[in-house]
């Protein structure tokens, strides 16, 4: 519910500015219409409350609304009934009312698709019955070339100012949008890639394994996985568990190349692409992330030590698809975690590097 009337209330917010110039030039029009017709006192009156006034009793009535977005679809559809009342008003002079209604049904149609250029059309409708009632046609007036050079402020501006609010709100959208596809392949917690967008760069790197058989020998994957972090979490709360997972993805930013691709798998567990690297430089970058993150240290007790464990494999050209890369990888996660933890061990030639101080 707040978040309509949010959304209403910045809705109001355009329609203010676009209300103030498009009435005040809609006035022009009008005034030099009606002014051979020798309206009544009262006509001018109500002429000049629509054309100066209207904008700011309209917006604050919208503004104080409970709804505000249902407040300014009221305020326009007042804006289409005076629309319709003051055409019948000018007799229908063929350029003015040509010109007030192409205005406002591009206004419309702007703001609420077809649906509210219908809508606005409607009531128009019901603006020139009441107009014709109080008006009664007398006869078909021709425009005059004073009426005609009062049209003209109207019809070059208010497009011009109408396309840069849509072009405003198109920019705004698309920064919104990438803003969101953003946040929808960042992991929250650690700033890195997300499951999802992780396995999505691991498939383009397996493709380009794929289209360059020759670069077939580098490229490997490691996953690596916390040792014990389930007791972490027990002993020192999950506050505790945030922070070491927080380091690690610290860790592997500060230690790995830019193209190195870095995520976070799920949990515990991370996922790193090495792309051109031998198995043999891609083991040592592992064993020595390894090593560093089991020396950091913590504030929430500086004996807590955490280790590592990491399965690596290499590009292979017999896998069918990424799947099968990352299956390997993972039996060597579980072999490093079958096999006593804190280690890295590697599909091909199940290399095993093993702690030595931890
Ligand atoms: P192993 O050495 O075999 O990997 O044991 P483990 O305890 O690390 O493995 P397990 O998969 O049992 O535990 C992972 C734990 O990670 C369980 C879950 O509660 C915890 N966890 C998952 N996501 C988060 C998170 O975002 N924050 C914290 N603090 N804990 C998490
Ligand atoms: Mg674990």
């Amino acid at each position: 519910m707040q978040k309509t009337g949010r959304k209403g209330l910045s809705l109001a917010r355009r329609l203010y500015t676009s209300r103030i110039l498009g009435l005040a030039l809609g006035l022009l029009v009008v005034s030099a219409a009606v002014y051979p017709l020798d309206p009544a006192p009262w006509v001018w009156g109500f002429m000049l409350f629509n054309g100066l006034l209207w904008p700011h009793v309209s917006y604050q009535w919208a503004r104080r609304a409970a709804v505000p977005y249902h407040a300014e679809h009221r305020n326009l559809l007042i804006d289409a009934f005076l629309g319709g009342f003051w055409v019948a008003a000018m007799q229908f002079n063929p350029l003015p009312t040509a010109v007030t209604l192409a205005m406002m049904a591009m206004n419309n149609v702007a703001i609420g698709g077809l649906r509210f250029l219908l809508v606005g059309a409607a009531a128009q409708v019901s603006g020139i019955a009441l107009g014709v009632l109080i008006f009664p046609l007398a006869s078909v007036p021709m425009t005059s070339p004073a009426q005609l050079y009062a049209c003209l402020p109207l019809l070059c501006l208010y497009p011009l100012a109408l396309g840069w609010i849509c072009f405003r709100q198109a920019h705004t959208l698309g920064r919104q949008k990438r803003e969101l596809l953003a946040l929808s392949r960042t992991d929250s917690l650690t700033g890195l890639l997300n499951h999802g967008a992780w396995k999505d760069r691991l498939n383009e790197e397996f493709q380009r394994h794929l289209r360059h058989p020759s670069d077939a020998t580098h490229g490997a994957i490691a996953l690596i996985d916390i040792d014990h972090f389930k007791a972490i979490n027990d002993t020192y709360g999950h506050g505790a568990g945030d922070v070491v997972l927080r380091q690690l993805g610290k860790l592997l930013r500060q230690n790995l190349r830019a193209t190195d691709v870095i995520g976070r798998y799920g949990g515990d567990e991370f996922c790193v692409i090495l792309p051109d690297l031998t198995l043999h430089n891609a083991v040592q970058a592992m064993d020595g992330l390894r090593e560093r993150f089991a020396t950091l240290g913590y504030d929430q007790d500086p004996t807590l030590k955490v280790s590592l464990s990491i399965g690596l494999a290499a590009f292979n050209p017999a896998y069918g698809d990424a799947t099968a890369w990352l299956n390997d990888a993972d039996q060597m996660l579980y072999e490093a975690k079958t096999g006593g933890r804190n280690r890295v061990v590697c599909q091909r030639h199940r290399l095993v590097l093993e702690a030595s101080a931890v």
